[in-house]
C-alpha cells in the first residue's frame, strides 16, 4: 500500500494546470430547498459570477461541481489549506446562464456524512463554494453512427442520467435504480423524454443484475454511473461478457459503500502521485484501491 502523499504533493496535483483548466471559483446562493421525489433534494440557486464565465462551458450535457461543505473532521482540508471543509461532487442537474441560475439534486442516504447534515441545516440566504463546472463524460449522439445509447443509473447519478437523456435524442433505454420501493415508478418518465425506462430490482450490485435484460447490439453504447462495486460489474459484463469496445463502454463510481468521498479523494490522489513517480498517468480510476 502507497503512502499518503503529503501537502506540498496534494497541492501540486490540484493546482496543476492539467487539473484546473477551465475551471472556476464560484458560488452559489441558495433560493430554494426542495424534494423532488421523497429520495431526491433539490438545492437551487444563483451563482453571480456565471455572466462572466464562458457560456460553452455550461452546455455539456453532463458537468459536476465540486463543492466545499463544513466538515471540522475532514483528513484532506487541512492539506489543501482548507481545514474545516470537505469536498463533495455533484451533477449540474439543470442551469440557465441567462439568469445564472442552476440546480443540484442529492440523495438523500440514511448515512450521518457532511452533505446530509449540510442540507439538513440549509436555508435559502445561504451560501456554498464549489469549483466548476467540469464536463463529464457523456455519450455521444450514437445514432448518427448507426448505433444507441444505454443509461443505467441509482440515484446518485439520476441527475446525470436524466440530464444526458435530455440533451441526447439518441438514448433509447435508461435502467435506474432507485432507493425506494419502486411502486412509485411512473412519475419518473418525463425526467428522461423518449427513452424506455427500466427499474433494477433492489440487490447489493442492482444495476449490473438489471443489465442482463437489456438488449445490446454491436455499435451501441452503455453508459453507467453509481456506488462503485455495481459499477465495476457493468464494467466486467460489457467488456468481458459482450465484448464491446473500451469506447463504447463509459462507467463511473460515483460512491462506495462504507467509504467516504474523502476517502476515495486520498487514494486517487495516493495512486496519482505514485503513477507519476513512475512517469506514468492514471487510466484507470475504478483499478484505484478505495
Ligand atoms: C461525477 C459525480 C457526480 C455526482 N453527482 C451526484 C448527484 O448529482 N447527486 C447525488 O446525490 N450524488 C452525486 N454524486 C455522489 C456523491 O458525490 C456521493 O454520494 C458523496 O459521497 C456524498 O457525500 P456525503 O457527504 O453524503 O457522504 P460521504 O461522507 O462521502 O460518505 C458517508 C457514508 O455515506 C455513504 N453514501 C454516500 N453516498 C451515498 C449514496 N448516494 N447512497 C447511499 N449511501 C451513500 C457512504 O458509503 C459512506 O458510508 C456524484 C459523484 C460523482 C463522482
Amino acid at each position: 500500500m502507497s503512502e499518503t502523499p503529503d501537502a506540498s504533493t496534494v497541492n501540486a496535483l490540484l493546482n496543476s494546470p492539467q487539473h484546473r483548466t477551465g475551471l472556476n471559483d464560484l458560488h452559489l446562493e441558495v433560493t430554494a430547498v426542495t424534494r423532488r421525489y421523497p429520495w431526491l433534494a433539490r438545492v437551487s440557486g444563483v451563482v453571480p459570477g456565471m455572466a462572466d464565465t464562458d457560456r460553452t462551458q455550461w452546455e455539456h450535457p453532463n458537468l459536476a461541481l465540486r463543492l466545499a461543505i463544513p466538515d471540522a473532521a475532514d483528513a484532506l482540508g487541512p492539506l489543501i489549506g482548507q481545514a474545516g471543509v470537505c469536498r463533495r461532487v455533484y451533477t449540474v442537474a439543470a442551469v440557465d446562464y441567462d439568469t445564472s441560475t442552476l440546480d443540484i439534486d442529492i440523495v438523500v442516504h440514511g448515512e450521518s456524512s457532511p452533505m446530509m447534515r449540510w442540507h439538513d441545516g440549509l436555508t435559502p440566504g445561504d451560501r456554498v463554494s464549489f469549483v466548476g463546472p467540469r464536463p463529464h463524460a457523456a455519450p455521444t449522439d450514437a445514432a448518427a453512427a448507426g448505433g444507441r445509447n444505454h443509461l443505467l443509473a441509482d440515484g446518485s447519478a439520476y441527475p446525470a442520467a436524466s440530464a444526458i437523456a435530455r440533451a441526447l435524442p439518441g438514448v433509447v433505454t435508461v435502467i435506474i435504480a432507485l432507493p425506494e420501493d419502486a411502486a412509485q415508478a411512473g412519475s419518473y418518465n418525463a425526467d428522461f423524454p423518449g427513452a424506455e425506462l427500466r427499474y433494477a430490482a433492489s440487490s447489493d450490485t442492482p444495476l449490473s443484475h438489471a443489465m442482463t435484460t437489456l438488449e445490446i447490439a454491436e455499435g451501441d453504447t452503455v453508459w453507467a454511473g453509481g456506488e462503485r462495486e455495481d459499477i465495476r460489474a457493468v464494467r466486467a459484463r460489457c467488456l468481458k461478457e459482450l465484448g464491446l469496445p473500451k469506447a463504447q463502454v463509459q462507467v463511473f463510481g460515483y460512491w462506495r459503500h462504507g467509504k467516504t468521498e474523502t476517502d476515495a479523494d486520498v487514494a486517487r490522489l495516493t495512486a496519482v502521485a505514485e503513477l507519476q513517480k513512475q512517469g506514468r498517468t492514471l487510466e484507470d480510476d475504478l483499478a484505484v484501491e478505495i
